[in-house]
């Protein structure tokens, strides 16, 4: 079956999606890893995507959905994949649904990634990694003794890296952007009774155990 992963940013799609690809062999496509990818064939589109990124502007909704329908069209990833941070707004979801029909496929789950606003601002400004043996850790929710201290004791470097922006004003903005565009997508999928609400607030093992009984109810 097909499903949408879908939630704001922080919510943890990234490592749920992870795990269905582990546990459950998907394919998770994500217009990033599509982009990228794209980028490295050397193809002709590969260099209009170079000039357009290049001048930092927005890869347009038809070179995505080219990238996607050549995926869809594959017949290893037919009806087993993740959409992973897509579709981001309504006519993206529906033109999603007619290149899935074109391949006689269905979205059957959209599993809603449930989290308060002040968690996610908390877990994403909070980000911080150790600039020497790498491990992530965050401020609020696992903060080290020292808070200029890495977390891993046999390391003791004092020196904490964070992703720039991941400050508290552009994940507000983030998050307000998630809520404009996204939010409505839920509103069609739901029409479809699709969606399935999961409390995303809970542990990561609380999470994962909640996805796979929707996903056996299926
Ligand atoms: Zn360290």
């Amino acid at each position: 079956m097909n499903i949408i992963i879908f939630g704001p940013p922080g919510a943890g799609k990234g490592t749920q999606s992870s795990f269905l690809v582990e546990k459950r062999k998907m394919y998770q496509l994500s217009t990033g890893d599509l982009l990228r990818a794209e980028l490295k064939s050397k193809s002709k589109l590969s260099e209009k995507l170079k000039q357009i990124m290049d001048k930092g502007q927005l890869v347009s909704d038809d070179i995505i959905n080219d990238l996607i329908e050549k995926k869809i069209s594959e017949p290893s990833v037919k009806n087993n994949i993740i959409f992973d941070g897509f579709p981001r707004n309504i006519d993206q979801a529906k033109s999603l649904d007619s290149m899935l029909s074109k391949y006689d496929q269905v979205i059957s789950l959209v599993l809603n990634l449930k989290v308060d606003n002040s968690i996610l601002v908390k877990r994403i400004s909070g980000r911080v990694s150790c600039s020497i043996c790498k491990k992530p850790f965050n401020e609020y929710f696992d903060p080290p003794v020292d808070p200029s201290e890495c977390i891993n004791e046999r390391c003791k470097n004092r020196d904490l890296t964070k992703r720039s922006d991941d400050n508290e004003s552009t994940v507000s903005n983030r998050l307000s952007i998630y809520q404009e565009t996204t939010l409505p997508l839920l509103k069609f999928y739901e029409i479809k009774g699709v969606v399935k609400n999961v409390d995303a607030m809970k542990s990561i093992k609380e999470v994962t155990d909640q996805i796979n009984s929707e996903l056996c109810d299926l």
